[in-house]
């Protein structure tokens, strides 16, 4: 009798604790917060801002309600906001942080490291890619589209996702100036129906450096520079990085990858080479979705400042930028309908939240579909670098 007894009262609990488990899972995914229920509208609705301080809440949210995101405060802005760093991936690679972290350094320096064990980082290892949102701050929809951006990654199961999930570790910066974040959303709020509705900030959205914080890519002086090198020169090195900005009104809709020529010499020829790679993957997605207006190996060259996106290639990272059209911070613009007018979708600046999404996803997804193949790329350019022009030591196992 005592038999019966004692097995059933652990299938009981073995039960009542695996339908606990099963029953939390359905829920955790179930009830995670859409950007919608939480801010109140969609992100990018007309003349509708979210501030940073919500959207950090929000974050740390989603950090409650999903097993796929971290959520990283790397300290205080110049002006004590938290400078924030997401990792998405999986539950899985979550629990092993520390073992893929250091297959990461063996393959951003495999340098005097003996090459079975370059091959194993190479096998096992995960892809990186960083992205970051908003350097501008004026450049409002890179840091409006991560709330939807982050949830999608978090609630789609499809077989895209999985693989992602997988095989990537997506670390992205939602906002490289919250100061300036915040300050154009004030304003903005402030002086929405009025006669300055969409006008430029009569004053400069970073105490320190106004505009010019994409040039501190190069100095490292402000304590945002200082967080984002820190995390993508030193803790993790990622075979890609994007950097997410607006342009002009009335020209093309998006610049996407990569840039034109002419390229600057020293960074080794094969991570200018990826960057093309990218590109055409991004460009294709896009107009594969119906996207118009796309242009890419044009306007930007290769031969620019060393802000972020154009002082990567040097770190043997593919650094790339993308560029919306601008609309008058959240205000719409009406341009010209010409032949020649590239601006065939809405007016709004739910443009500049919808289109960079799929790109962003393309960008990630990109590198789920080819780890294996970027990871060794990433190996071959660093040895290209150390001999220019010599990339035999490429041909590892
Ligand atoms: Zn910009």
């Amino acid at each position: 009798m005592a038999i019966p007894k004692s097995t059933t009262t652990p299938r009981i609990l073995i039960v009542f604790l695996f339908s606990l488990i099963f029953s939390t899972g359905v829920n955790a995914q179930g009830s995670i917060t859409s950007p919608e229920e939480y801010f109140g509208f969609q992100m990018g609705t007309d003349r509708k801002l979210a501030r940073w301080d919500r959207i950090v809440e929000y974050f740390y949210q989603l950090e409650e309600e999903s097993d796929r995101i971290k959520v990283y405060n790397l300290g205080p802005s110049s002006e004590g906001h938290p400078f924030l760093l997401l990792l998405i991936t999986s539950p899985e690679n979550m629990s092993r942080l520390d073992e893929l972290q250091a297959f990461n350094k063996q393959i951003s320096d495999p340098r005097g490291q003996p090459t079975e064990e370059i091959g194993q980082a190479i096998r096992e290892g995960k892809a990186i890619v960083f992205q970051s949102m908003s350097l501008h701050a004026s450049e409002v929809g890179g840091t409006q589209m991560t709330p939807e951006l982050s949830y999608d990654m978090l609630t789609r199961n499809d077989e895209e996702t999985e693989r992602i999930l997988e095989n990537v570790l997506f670390f992205m910066i939602p906002s490289f100036n919250p100061d300036g974040q915040v300050m154009i959303t004030d304003w903005y709020r402030e002086t929405v129906g009025t006669q300055y509705e969409g006008l430029w900030m009569p004053w400069l959205y970073h105490k320190y450096c106004g505009h010019d914080n994409n040039r501190d890519g190069d100095y490292h002086n402000l304590p945002e520079s200082k967080y984002a090198a820190k995390a993508m020169f030193v803790d993790w090195v990622p075979q890609a990085y994007i950097d997410h900005h607006h342009m002009g009104s009335y020209g093309a809709r998006f610049y996407v990858p990569p840039y034109c020529d002419p390229i600057r010499p020293y960074a080794d020829p094969l991570v200018w080479r990826e960057i093309s790679w990218y590109g055409s993957h991004i460009a294709y997605k896009l107009e594969e979705e119906g996207f118009q207006g796309i242009l890419n190996a044009a306007q930007f060259a290769g031969w620019g400042h060393f802000g972020w996106h154009w002082i990567t290639p040097f770190h043997n990272i593919a650094g790339m930028l993308t560029e919306s059209a601008s609309t008058n911070l959240a205000s719409p613009v009406y341009p010209p309908r010409t032949a020649e007018s590239w601006r065939t979708d809405v007016p709004g600046i739910r443009g500049t939240v919808y289109i960079p999404k799929p790109l962003a996803w393309g960008m990630v997804a990109f590198e789920g579909h080819r780890r294996t193949k970027k990871i060794r790329c990433m190996v071959t350019s660093r040895y290209g670098c150390q001999e220019p022009g010599n990339h035999t030591k490429g041909s590892l196992p």
